[in-house]
């Protein structure tokens, strides 16, 4: 079982972290150019009406090689979450279903299902976005990419993350709005 403790907040609390799994480097432009990539990606999903979640994945070098958006509406794919998406299209341009050299960039925390995937392709490194109170699985609901398991894989949250919350805010939002126009068509008022 994972030890309950809080996600990387409390710079402090983490310090000394033994296995290296934590990371306390501030973030440099390549992560927020990669983040800025995905949260295009996210975009990408809305048009679809789909939950507007983006990733994509850099090699050991730094070169994109994966992107990907939330499509499990359109595909009728349950595993389709953007993390899935842009993991596959990495592992088929390198030919190889471990990733060791390579880090994921996602607008919003992963979940289990996306954590797991995360550790048997053996990515070196996980950036979030937002955090995920309802399915999280690095540190909110759940800390699977703390588990042990064979592999570990360095985890941040937070980068761009009033960006990445803020379109699923104004998604969920306009999906509230539209649904009480259509409950009540009659009403006549203006409309936004
Ligand atoms: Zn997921």
């Amino acid at each position: 079982m994972h030890s309950g403790a809080p996600p990387d907040e409390g710079a402090g609390s983490l310090a000394g972290d033994a296995d290296g799994r934590v990371c306390q480097e501030p973030f440099g432009e390549a992560d927020v150019a990669a983040m800025r990539a995905a949260l295009e990606q996210a975009k990408l999903a809305w048009k679809l009406g789909e939950v507007p979640v983006g990733a994509v994945v850099l090699d050991g070098a730094g070169k994109l090689i994966g992107v990907g958006f939330n499509r499990t509406i359109v595909d009728h794919d349950p595993t389709a979450h953007a993390e899935i998406v842009a993991l596959r299209m990495a592992a088929k341009a390198l030919g190889n279903y471990r990733l060791p050299e390579a880090s994921l960039y996602v607008t919003l925390e992963p979940c289990a299902m996306c954590t797991g995937a995360v550790l048997h392709a053996r990515l070196s490194r996980v950036v979030y976005g937002a955090r995920d109170p309802k399915t999280g699985a690095c540190g909110s609901v759940l800390d699977v990419s703390a588990s042990p398991f064979n592999h570990q894989t360095v985890v941040r949250a937070g980068l761009l993350e009033q960006e990445c919350g803020e379109l699923l805010r104004r998604f969920f939002r306009e999906r509230r709005l539209s649904a009480k126009r259509l409950k009540a068509p009659e009403s006549g008022e203006p409309q936004e």
